[in-house]
């Protein structure tokens, strides 16, 4: 417990920086992810508890996380909770919460700082467990590591600097104070395409604000999850401030979100769900003595703009990455291209090359670009939108898929018209849409024409045309002339406009107020 906190100090005085990548390049990392894959095969199909107040939990109902690039692998059996666990989670949550909220800022930072040593430590093993729970690559899951280390190291520091001292007008003849309080119990529920790095940052800004928390991992990838409640428990968080809660969504879901103890929501996923954690949550329930905070991330339909001005190689790259990177499973993924006319053929022609190049197959192998899609649903789900686009668009690559495993070829369809399903709709998966654009401004109500509002990049060397884009390209993240995914933690403070969400920023100074409430504190001298 003492490395918890001797080294608080020290680690705090140090400015945030990103955590860097691993270089594969390196033959030493190389061989230190091989042993690590070989080692979480090894711990494969194993089954997990619970985790309420610190007593494990092992149900007779399982379910099974399987690896989407040979789903008779089990990663692991996981209990279902029930009704009845989800009341105790939230029992237990709301004790633990009377002693946790009385635990020193400085203290609960440390939690997060150990996590974080502990990350860069395990980093190689929690890599692998997403190569195999979720099909990311290998470059794919070390930068999720490397984001949730970045998370843990960044909201410590926050934390530290609002439970200093605030500026505040002081008012002669009384003394006058501003203090960020903890909210109590959240629910925080993440989706499975950052298994390490959302989950991270949503429990660890809830509790190190001193809240404590029910965990609810996405059903799809929770032995990820499971990763990170052994490393808060291996840095002696106390019990019950964070509980760990399996189980269907749409099962225990409802009744989590609902629960009148229940303070607040920390939700990142699809936009259906979040509406509806959105209604219910602002019901107020029999006993219930707040309005709930909701803070929900959800999708996004985001676009690349390319003018007549831009360096349409660089373009191309931007593109490809942006739609195909970890299949297009990123709330950010590029799943438009807007190109204006006068070098739409140029352009489609240059990714249409470079997404043809695209490696598909196993990610346990480093030079894998692609991997699966998450499991059958999502399969079924994206296949559907192919056999759309198929009237709404020109195929010009992919639209197959592949079995055993859930591999679906990146797909491009031409000639996609601005308001196609397949140009409004989130797909979450490796289908692009090439839309054709008059000019410039054409371009930039295309890119505004959907109702999300989350990423969108615009390659121009135009600068009048990136002033125009700063003010009218509604986005929460925008870039220029570079891909619309890759947000880094503190540069990129992470969250989008309109149907993608409540407008927070995930790695920004914004985010952690969201999880507290500011006491105004006076007395006359
Ligand atoms: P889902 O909405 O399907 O699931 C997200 C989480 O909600 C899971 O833990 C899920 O559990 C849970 N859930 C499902 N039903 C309910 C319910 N009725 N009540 C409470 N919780 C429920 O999203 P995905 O996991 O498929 O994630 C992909 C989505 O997330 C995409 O739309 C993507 O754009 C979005 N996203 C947004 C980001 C952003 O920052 N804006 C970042 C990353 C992703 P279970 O798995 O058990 O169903």
């Amino acid at each position: 417990m003492a490395k918890v906190f001797d080294n608080i100090a020290a680690q705090a005085q140090k400015p945030f920086t990103n955590e860097p990548l691993t270089d594969f390049t390196n033959e030493e990392n190389k061989r230190a992810q091989k042993d690590a894959l070989a080692r979480v095969r090894s711990e494969l199909g194993r089954t997990y508890p619970l985790i309420i107040g610190g007593q494990q939990i092992t149900n007779k109902e399982t379910f099974a996380s399987v690896n989407p690039s040979q789903p008779d692998q089990v990663i692991g059996y996981f209990s279902s909770a029930s009704a009845a666990q989800v009341d105790e989670a939230v029992r237990v949550a709301t004790e633990t919460f009377e002693t946790w909220k009385r635990v020193p800022a400085e203290e609960r930072a440390g939690y997060l700082f150990a996590a974080a040593d502990l990350m860069r430590q395990r980093r190689f093993l929690i890599n692998a467990w997403m190569i195999y729970e979720v099909g990311k690559s290998w470059v794919e899951a070390d930068a999720d590591t490397a984001e949730a280390i970045d998370f843990l190291e960044f909201y410590a520091r926050e934390m530290l600097r609002l439970a200093g001292e605030q500026p505040i007008v002081h008012i002669p003849g009384e003394d006058n104070q501003l203090v960020y309080i903890p909210l109590g119990v959240g629910a925080v529920i993440p989706p499975w395409n950052f298994p390490s790095a959302i989950t991270v940052g949503m429990t660890s800004a809830s509790f190190v604000a001193g809240n404590t928390v029910i965990l609810k991992p996405a059903s799809t990838s929770p032995a990820i999850a499971y990763q990170f409640v052994r490393i808060l428990e291996d840095v002696g968080l106390p019990a019950g401030v964070v509980n760990f809660l399996t189980g269907s969504g749409s099962v225990i879901g409802d009744r989590l979100v609902e629960h009148p103890q229940v303070r607040f929501i920390a939700f990142t996923g699809s936009r259906d769900v979040g509406l509806r954690i959105y209604e219910r949550a602002s019901k107020h329930q029999p006993g219930q003595r707040w309005l709930k905070r909701s803070i929900l991330e959800m999708g996004g339909k985001d676009a690349v703009v390319v003018d007549e001005t831009a360096d349409l190689d660089a373009a191309a790259a931007g593109i490809v990455a942006s739609a195909f990177g970890f299949q297009g499973q990123k709330c950010s993924a590029g799943s438009r291209a807007i190109v204006v006319e006068s070098v739409y053929d140029q352009v489609l022609q240059k990714v249409v090359e470079q997404t043809k190049q695209l490696t598909m197959g196993d990610v346990t192998d480093p030079s894998t670009y692609m991997g699966p899609v998450i499991d059958e649903n999502a399969m079924k789900k994206i296949l559907e939108y192919i056999e759309i686009g198929k009237k709404e668009g020109r195929l010009v690559t992919g639209g197959g898929h592949r079995e055993p495993g859930y591999f679906i070829e990146p797909t491009i369809f031409a000639d996609v018209p601005p308001q196609a399903r397949i140009a409004q709709e989130e797909i979450f998966g490796p289908v692009l849409a090439f839309i054709k654009a008059k000019d410039f401004d054409d371009a930039l109500n295309i890119a505004n024409s959907t109702e999300y509002g989350l990423t969108g990049s615009l390659y121009s060397r135009d600068p009048e045309r990136i002033e125009r884009a700063k003010e009218e390209f509604h986005v929460g993240n925008l870039y220029f002339n570079r891909k619309c995914t890759g947000a880094l933690v503190g540069a990129h403070p992470f969250g989008g406009f309109n149907m993608s969400g409540t407008d927070s920023k995930a790695g920004g100074r914004d985010y952690l107020l969201l999880f507290t409430q500011a006491k105004a504190i006076s007395a006359k001298k």
